[in-house]
């Protein structure tokens, strides 16, 4: 057997392949690297290894070029207090390192976004040492991929775009880089979105989609079009949105991903209820609902049950409605979701104030400012709340000052 090359030994280090195994007993220079492979995947695995917080921040200036690996050892030089530098030392300046942190880093995206951008920071810094030129183009679009993932999932979204754009530099400089450019556009459009801008969100989900149809990738392709429904839904074109939707159910591309599939269900009882379909909004919430309650997002639950009493209070009598939203208030807060907590309770409010109970309705407005406060404090949720408390304390509170609260915490989620 000749030597079985970076990724396989570091397969090897994940599961046992017994032809590397036996190679590696008789081979000294591949033995070397597996035990580089396994420190490094015991250390991915403690989180001692990792600095305790990351500062948001790289530990060096992201747009200085290095593509002389001199300037590079220039800028490593002047690390040397940085806990980067002492991360360098310890593991492999391979390309199989750099792989691995990068695919720790993303399966770490949601869980620990902070620790994400670390690992993807420290992946960047080992890729200096690459001696292939092709290689080291590509690991580092894949880095600042990572980080503009981190990134985004941290709320820093101009620095996603930033990263985003030295993404793309990167990719740009390799003859097979369209699908990943691709990729960034996804991201990108997913970025616009949040930030509110629509119409490019659109162009690039567009563009994205577009890559990936060329590359026959019909798992992405739903991604990106489920993005452009979603955009549609956000300008308030509500018919689009509803109709792409209903087109990606049918679609043959999603039928084994349940999770996808349940997610465009969602959405799609979102918008009906939007368009003051009752049936129909509750028929496909419940179907969401079951599947996550099945697949264990007891959080996506508590959001459902919270999203079917909606429901109820357009079509319900008012005090099924209140009782189904009592019960979905119970959920969210058990699972930590405070600012969800707090809309729900404008909703009872809001219920409360059409059957005239205006003290009731003060009750659940001052347990909204607790919920708003345990979520933690912006200018924005600090604004409606010192609205709600006038509201409540000079007995003012009407539908329109909780359904004009409930629009500025609603902006706290885009
Ligand atoms: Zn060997």
């Amino acid at each position: 057997m000749k030597h079985p090359g970076e990724e396989r030994l570091m397969a090897h280090v994940e599961t046992l392949d017994p032809e590397v195994a036996e190679h590696v007993r008789f081979c000294g220079p591949c033995a070397r690297i597996v035990t580089e492979f396994r420190e490094l995947a015991l250390a991915l695995t403690d989180s001692t290894a990792w600095p305790q917080q990351s500062s948001g921040s790289l530990p060096f200036d992201p747009n200085a070029e290095f593509e002389d690996e001199s300037s590079a050892e220039v800028l490593l030089e002047n690390l040397k207090d940085a806990p980067v530098a002492a991360w360098r030392e310890r593991f492999p300046r391979r390309s199989g390192s750099a792989r691995t942190l990068l695919r720790h880093a993303h399966s770490l995206l949601e869980a620990d976004p902070q620790r994400a951008q670390a690992i993807a920071d420290l992946a960047l810094v080992l890729i200096t040492d690459i001696p292939d030129e092709q290689e080291r183009h590509y690991l580092r679009g894949w880095a600042h991929r990572e980080r503009a993932n981190a990134l985004r999932y941290l709320g820093q979204l101009p620095e996603a775009l930033q990263a985003l754009d030295r993404a793309a530099e990167f990719f740009g400089k390799l003859p097979t880089g369209d699908f990943d450019l691709g990729t960034l556009l996804y991201i990108r459009a997913t970025v616009l979105r949040e930030q509110g801008h629509f119409p490019e969100a659109r162009n690039a989900a567009q563009q994205a989609e577009r890559i990936f149809a060329e590359f026959g990738d019909t798992v992405r392709q739903t991604h990106a079009r489920l993005a452009l429904a979603n955009i549609a839904n956000n300008e308030g074109d509500l018919e689009t949105a509803r109709a792409e939707y209903v087109r990606l159910l049918a679609s043959p591309a999603i039928g084994d991903d349940e999770l996808l599939l349940t997610r465009v269900r969602h959405n799609l009882g979102c918008t009906l209820h939007e368009m003051h379909d009752p049936e129909g909004a509750r028929e496909h919430l419940t179907q969401a609902m079951r599947t996550y309650s099945k697949l264990g997002l007891e959080t996506e639950v508590a959001r459902m049950r919270w999203n079917l009493a909606r429901v109820t209070m357009m079509d319900g009598p008012s005090s099924t409605a209140q009782l189904e939203l009592e019960e979905a208030i119970d959920q969210l807060t058990a699972h930590g979701m405070r600012s969800d907590a707090a809309l729900a309770r404008l909703d009872i409010a809001e219920l409360l104030l059409g059957d005239d109970d205006a003290d009731a309705a003060r009750t659940h407005c001052v347990a909204a400012i607790d919920d708003l406060l345990a979520a933690g404090m912006n200018v924005r949720a600090a604004t409606a709340m010192a609205l709600l408390r006038d509201a409540a304390a000079t007995d003012q509170i009407t539908v329109a000052v909780v359904r004009h609260t409930r629009s500025m915490i609603e902006q706290l989620h885009r």
